[in-house]
């Protein structure tokens, strides 16, 4: 990059905030999905306007800008692919401003998610969506993907939680969508547009998010199965009883032993599987709700239901669970997690088929996932660099998205698609879906300089 143009960022950004060395490159080179590319220099956002300036610089010059969280993304979507400038929103973290007669926290794009909750919690509050990385992601990254997470079923994602938002526009301008009020339908519903971009439209810096009161109790279990039809089957029934679990998690006898190996969380390695299911509100309506989902689970035969007697022994059982994508990395050299997603109602059908296409194409899967909201994340167990294992996980692949279309599902429930489904995105939503894409990115970003080549290509006349 010219040394101009770095002089320029330095200016704006401050000397320490901006890296240009090419060892301090291979940390912004890849996210939790597969691509490396570095980036030609990296600057750190303190504030709105520098990022407005930066847009601005960025069109005049022609550079690319691929927005950053902490990078924990799983489809490609920080990986800055055509170089350029990687934006890292991480070092904007201020809570601006905490008001729980509203139940609103205004915080900076960059902070932390799990660091909401403690201030939440000091007035009886908490922000109820929980993705497995909620210990690291940032609440831009979850806005950007439309994070999901442990809680959805109940409780929503992170577009459910979204009021108003502070947006530094491609060519640079800054704009306040939404509001603070329950209700507002002054112009269209533009906030929900920036919700699942994939930094694609433009960057969020500062946003007001709605807080829920913290539940008064809740009831942890462990279902144990052994068999995998029988636990999907359950998933579908407790929902069709009427039963609305905050929680309900699956994992297969391959993610139960990778996480016992991995981490003892008291799991039982001879069960074929197993759902993680917790019930919340007032007590007397967490305990009713949790007698109901034991009455599905002893209808399906399960083998086993165990309610969690203290905080430890819940702990124990979320710990499992959060540390199982860690768990089955450990299993190969590497893994392709994917998060095809289908209505709960075809559940089983949906594991069933997983089961069929990795035992057709011989390649070793894990299933675990929130299955309460039809959400699995089936992880391929590989060594990429046997071509011909990697061949029949890819063949695997492209049948398990047609599989969830096929089943009235979607190619992606919480990742986005980034890289990883870009190829996948037309089988999806059609020519014309891609089309009112392109044309909402042209509108904003003409020169597509902002996170260009994720989701879906620009014909060329618009490329930069
Ligand atoms: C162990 C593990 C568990 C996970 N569990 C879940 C889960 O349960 N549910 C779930 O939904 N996801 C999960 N994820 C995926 C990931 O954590 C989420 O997608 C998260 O929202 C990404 O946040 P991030 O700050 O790391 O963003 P990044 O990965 O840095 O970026 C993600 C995307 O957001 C864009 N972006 C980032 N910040 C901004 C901004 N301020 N403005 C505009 N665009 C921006 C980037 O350009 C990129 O396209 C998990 C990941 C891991 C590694």
């Amino acid at each position: 990059m010219d040394k101009s143009v770095v002089d320029e960022l330095v200016a704006i950004f401050g000397k320490e905030n901006v890296l240009t060395a090419h060892e301090d490159m291979i940390a912004y080179s890849y996210d939790a999905a597969h691509v490396e590319i570095k980036p030609e220099v990296v600057v750190f956002a303190t504030d709105t306007l520098q990022v407005s300036k930066l847009m601005k610089l960025a069109y005049r010059e022609d550079i690319p800008v691929t927005p950053r969280g902490q990078g924990s993304g799983l489809s490609g979507g920080s990986v800055p692919l055509q170089q350029g400038i990687v934006l890292a929103m991480d070092r904007m973290k201020k809570v601006i401003d905490f008001d729980p007669a509203n139940r609103l926290i205004t915080v900076e794009c960059g902070i932390t998610t799990s660091d909401i909750d403690p201030i939440a919690a000091e007035a009886g509050l908490f922000y109820p969506p929980d993705p497995g990385s909620v210990a690291f992601s940032t609440i831009g990254g979850n806005i950007a993907e439309n994070a999901g997470g442990l809680r959805g079923l109940k409780y929503g994602v992170t577009k459910d939680y979204v009021q108003m938002m502070k947006v530094v526009l491609p060519m640079g301008d800054i704009v306040t969508l939404g509001s603070k009020c329950v209700k507002h339908v002054a112009g269209f519903n533009t906030e929900a547009i920036f919700v699942g971009s994939e930094g694609l439209l433009g960057i969020m810096t500062e946003v007001t998010l709605s807080l829920l009161p913290i539940p008064q109790h809740r009831e942890s279990a462990l279902a144990i199965f052994d068999s995998l039809d029988n636990a999907a089957q359950t998933v579908s029934d407790i929902i069709a009883a009427g039963v609305t679990p905050s929680t309900m998690e699956f994992m297969d006898n391959e993610t139960i032993n990778a996480i016992q190996n991995f981490k003892d969380c008291g799991l039982p390695r001879d069960a074929q599987a197993v759902l993680l299911i917790e019930t919340d509100g007032e007590e007397a309506s967490a305990k009713g709700e949790i007698a109901k989902v034991k009455e599905v689970v002893e209808a399906n035969r399960a083998t086993d239901f165990a309610i969690a007697k203290n905080t430890e022994e819940r702990d124990n059982l979320f710990a499992g669970r959060r540390v199982a994508l860690n768990a089955l990395a450990s299993v190969r050299p590497n893994l392709i997690l994917e998060d095809a997603t289908v209505m709960r109602s075809r559940l089983p059908d949906m594991v069933r088929g997983i089961i069929d296409i990795a035992a057709r194409h011989q390649v070793k899967v894990g299933i675990f996932g929130h299955a309460g909201d039809g959400n699995l994340h089936p992880t391929f167990l590989l060594d990429m660099k046997d071509a011909e294992e990697k061949a029949r996980v890819d063949a695997a692949v492209k049948e398990l998205f047609q599989l969830a279309i096929d089943l009235e599902g979607t190619i992606s429930g919480e990742h986005g698609v980034g890289l990883e489904k870009k190829p996948y995105l037309m089988d999806q939503i059609g020519a014309p879906g891609i089309r009112l894409l392109q044309d909402i990115k042209r509108t904003l970003d003409p020169k597509n300089l902002l996170n260009p080549g994720k989701m879906f290509d620009m014909p060329a006349t618009v490329s930069a």
